[in-house]
This record gives structure tokens, sequence and C-alpha cells, in this order.
């Protein structure tokens, strides 16, 4: 029988039609093997995080219920990347799309390619925010409370945009081979 984990992503973008891409990927996301439930925020516009000279970014939050183990949903959500044009060049650069896993249940995850709670979600308005207006209630492993967690990180000009709900509904791309 599946052990179902609720796990939380952050989706990020700022190329090529960022909310196109953010509302691709999270449609990609819900019919991913073995998820269920899939819930998300709004969408955010934030700056830049970095010190790399580039455009603003969209960014959201999702949470799944999820019967991969963290390693196979990390490849999944890699794989879900690369179909949406990612390349990696420059750390914290501009991309087409970054999917993140946040949280994993309760578990903490330290391994050279696999940190979770992810590294930096402390720091990250544009990650604590739309987590917050997901699960308000959440407890993040070795931090805390999502909310003391927001008291202590520094908005830096964070915006919730008034746009259509991220729908788990088919995009147009068709089934792809990993995919239910
Ligand atoms: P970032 O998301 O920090 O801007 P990247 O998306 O380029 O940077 O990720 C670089 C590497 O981070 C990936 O190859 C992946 O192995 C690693 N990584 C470590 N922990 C996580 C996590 N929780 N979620 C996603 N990637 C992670
Ligand atoms: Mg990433």
């Amino acid at each position: 029988m599946t052990a179902w984990v609720k796990a939380y992503v952050g989706l990020g973008s700022n190329l090529d039609d960022p909310e196109a891409q953010i509302r691709r990927g999270y449609a990609a996301l819900a019919r991913l093997r073995e998820c269920r439930d899939p819930h998300a925020s709004g969408l955010y516009l934030s700056r830049p995080f970095g010190g790399v000279e580039q455009p603003d970014y969209i960014n959201a939050v999702a949470s799944i219920e999820t019967g991969l183990s963290p390693e196979v949903l990390l490849a999944a959500l890699q794989d879900i990347e690369r179909r949406q044009h990612r390349t990696r060049e420059v750390h914290w650069g501009p991309r087409t799309l970054d999917l993140d896993i946040l949280l994993y249940g309760d578990k903490i995850v330290n391994r050279p390619d696999l940190v979770i709670p992810h590294p930096g979600l402390a720091q990250r308005d544009f990650v604590l925010y739309p987590l917050c207006e997901i699960a308000p209630e959440i407890v993040i492993p070795g931090l805390g409370p999502v909310g003391d967690c927001l008291k202590s990180c520094a908005n830096r000009g964070l915006e919730r945009l008034d746009r259509e709900p991220l729908s788990a509904a088919r995009d147009d791309e068709g089934a792809v081979s990993g995919e239910t």
C-alpha cells in the first residue's frame, strides 16, 4: 500500500512568459505518477535573489500528497524542469522553471544533492508567504512554525498578484513518460 506523504514544492520562473511557465509546471506536477490532491498558492511577483542582474520572478508554492521517495520526486521535478527547457548556466541566474522540494512530511534530508527542508527557505519571502498561504499552521522541521519564520524574514517587496488561481487541469503538452 502506498504511504502518502505531504510534500511542498516551490515554483519559480523569470524567463519566457513566467506565468505560463508556472501554470504548465504546476499542471505537470499535479499529474505526476503517485501524486494526488494538489493545491497551489496564488502567484507572487518577487525581486531576484542572489545578486545576479535579471528579470523579476513569478513564484508560487504547491502541495501534493506523494508516494514517491524524496529522491524520486526530485528526479521527477528535474524532468519537468528539463521539459520546460531549463538550462543551468548561472547559479541563482534566470530560469524558465525552478522546482524545489521545500518540505517532505517532517523528514530531514541532508545529502550532497538533496537537502530538505530546502536550504534558504527561512530567508526567502517568496517561499514563506505562499507556503503560509496554503499551510498557515505548518511547522518546519528544525525551524519552527511558518508564521514565526515569516516574522523574522525580510519582505523584499513581494507582491501577491490578482490572477486566475493555478489549475491542475492538463495543459496542452499531452502525456509524457513517467506520468499517469
Ligand atoms: P536553486 O534552486 O538553489 O536556485 P538549482 O535549481 O540550480 O538551484 O538547484 C541546484 C541543485 O540543488 C540541484 O541539482 C539539486 O540536486 C539540489 N538540491 C538540493 N536540495 C534540493 C531541494 N530540496 N529541491 C531541489 N533541488 C535541491
Ligand atoms: Mg532549484
